[in-house]
């Protein structure tokens, strides 16, 4: 169980913290009262190994070197926030069981297989899985429900985004979780209606996905729901990469202390 005390700050381990992402959580960590990062884990064969967090991140020494040892890591933090690869999502989610600390993964790409391990882990410790931990895709997301829910079925259904050259994943986790809320407001089976390489004709209720790879853009994420003589697109653009770190960080400190279970983002934003 975590030792963390009601108002305390919560001790966040950055799984990850090398990358890109891990390196604005712990920039924007320096600015909140709520969290502290007193753990910072990087793949076993990270050139950055035993480098200072705060100095990587280019905020100067926090006193918390980069280590492989993600056992050791959660036994000193309260909640462990997870930006890493898909290929280390399964055991830093078993070593957050082990540990009995809450998780938030927030990395994307994550395989089918993954589902039913999380299922199980969040019967033992409280779980947030975000593929997009800002507060604008969170309300895009309730938005797509509702505007699927309420359009014709006939106004066909199609997302469009765009990532920097290095994304490893495509479509984005946002763009599948957005199909994911468009399905469900029509009350489709996602599965049976995704498209995500479109080489032919539309088929009527596809949703289909198209991907811009380029640059630094951060994200971007374009839903059209395309009638006849009319369209409606519901569009979010994020221009810096600290709105992940900062939702992320609000998600870290609201698992702390919380029952078992798989939360979402907007059980805390919205
Ligand atoms: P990156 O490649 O810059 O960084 C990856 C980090 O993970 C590095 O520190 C690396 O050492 C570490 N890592 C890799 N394998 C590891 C392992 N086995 N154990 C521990 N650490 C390991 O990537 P990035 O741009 O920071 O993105 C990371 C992930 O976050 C991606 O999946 C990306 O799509 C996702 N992402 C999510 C959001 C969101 O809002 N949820 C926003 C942006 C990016």
């Amino acid at each position: 169980m975590s030792t963390r005390g009601a108002g305390a700050q919560a001790r966040v381990l950055m799984i990850g913290a090398s990358g890109r992402m891990g390196r604005a959580i712990v920039r924007v960590a320096a600015e909140r009262p709520d969290v502290r990062i007193c753990g910072a884990v990087v793949s076993a064969g990270s050139a950055d190994l035993g480098r200072d967090a705060g100095e990587l991140a280019g905020i100067g020494r926090i006193d918390v070197p980069l280590r492989a040892d993600l056992a050791a890591a959660l036994a000193e933090c309260d909640v462990a926030v997870d930006f890493s690869s898909p290929a280390a999502a399964a055991a830093n989610l078993a070593a957050c069981v082990a540990a009995a600390r809450p998780l938030l993964i927030g990395t994307t790409g994550l395989g089918t297989e993954l589902a039913a391990d999380i299922e199980r882990a969040a019967r033992h410790i409280a779980l947030l899985v975000a593929p997009n931990t800002s507060l604008g895709v969170t309300l895009l997301l309730e938005l797509v429900k509702r505007a699927s829910q309420a359009l014709p079925d006939d106004f066909d259904i199609e997302i469009v985004e765009a990532h920097h050259r290095r994304k490893k994943d495509a479509p984005s986790g946002t763009a599948l979780a957005l199909g994911r809320a468009a399905a469900q407001g029509r009350g489709q089976n996602f599965g049976e209606v995704a498209v995500t390489d479109r080489n032919g004709a539309r088929r009527s209720g596809d949703i289909g996905f198209a991907v811009v790879r380029g640059g630094d853009i951060v994200g971007d994420h374009t839903v059209v729901f395309a009638g006849s003589g009319e369209q409606v697109q519901l569009m979010h653009r994020a221009t810096d990469r600290n709105v992940f770190a900062r939702g992320a960080l609000a998600a870290a400190a609201w698992l702390c202390g919380r029952a078992s279970g798989q939360y979402h983002m907007r059980d805390i934003i919205l």
